[in-house]
C-alpha cells in the first residue's frame, strides 16, 4: 500500500489566493488537493478514518465545495449523501435556515424528507471560516431530528473562532490555519 497522505501534504497542496473573491480576503483553493488522485483519496481517507463503514446514516455535505469531500465520503462509509444547497435550488418542499453574513443574511435549504428522525450524521465542507454556513446546516439536520455525529472541515481558520457556534457537536479540521 502506497504510504498514507499527511495533512501536512494536503496543507502543502493548497493554493492561497490573495483578494478573491474581494479585497483582503486570501482565498484557499483546494482544487490542486482534487486534481492529485493520491491526495484527493487521502483526504477522504483521513475525514472517514474514525468512523466504520455502516456506523454513519448519512453524510451531509454543504453547497458547494463541500459537495465533493461529502459525497466521495459517503461512497467511503456506505452512507447515503445529503446536500444543504443555498435557498432556491432544491426542487422538492425544503426546510430553510437562515445565517448571518458580514453584511445581511444568507439561507441555506435542505429538502423535508432529506433525512429520518434519529439518523448518524457527518455533516461535511471544506472549509470553517466564522461557521456560520456549518452551524445553519447543522440546524437543518436538527430540525429533522437527525444526529451529528461529527462535523469535520478539510481547512479551519482558527482565527475566525467559527467552532464557537458549533460548540454542541465534535469538530474536526485536518487543516488549520
Ligand atoms: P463561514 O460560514 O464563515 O464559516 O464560511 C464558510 C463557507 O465559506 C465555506 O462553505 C467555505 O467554502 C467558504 N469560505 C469562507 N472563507 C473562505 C476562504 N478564505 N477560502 C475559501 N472558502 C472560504
Amino acid at each position: 500500500m502506497p504510504n498514507p497522505v499527511t495533512p501536512a501534504e494536503i496543507e502543502a497542496a493548497i493554493r492561497n489566493v490573495a483578494d478573491f473573491p474581494k479585497p483582503g480576503i486570501q482565498f484557499k483553493d483546494i482544487t490542486p488537493v482534487l486534481a492529485d488522485a493520491r491526495l484527493f483519496a487521502g483526504a477522504i481517507d483521513l475525514l472517514t478514518e474514525r468512523f466504520k463503514p455502516g456506523t454513519i446514516d448519512a453524510v451531509v455535505g454543504i453547497d458547494a465545495r463541500g459537495f465533493i469531500f461529502a459525497a466521495a465520503a459517503a461512497i467511503k462509509l456506505q452512507a447515503g449523501f445529503v446536500p444543504v444547497r443555498k435557498k432556491g435550488k432544491l426542487p422538492y418542499k425544503t426546510i430553510e435556515q437562515d445565517y448571518a453574513l458580514e453584511y445581511g443574511t444568507a439561507t441555506v435549504a435542505m429538502h423535508v424528507d432529506a433525512l429520518k428522525p434519529g439518523a448518524r450524521v457527518l455533516l461535511i465542507d471544506d472549509l470553517l471560516a466564522t461557521g456560520g454556513t456549518a452551524a445553519a446546516a447543522a440546524a437543518l439536520v436538527k430540525r429533522l431530528q437527525a444526529r451529528i455525529v461529527e462535523v469535520s472541515f478539510l481547512i479551519e481558520l482558527k482565527f475566525l473562532n467559527g467552532r464557537e457556534k458549533l460548540k454542541d457537536y465534535p469538530v474536526r479540521s485536518l487543516v488549520v490555519y
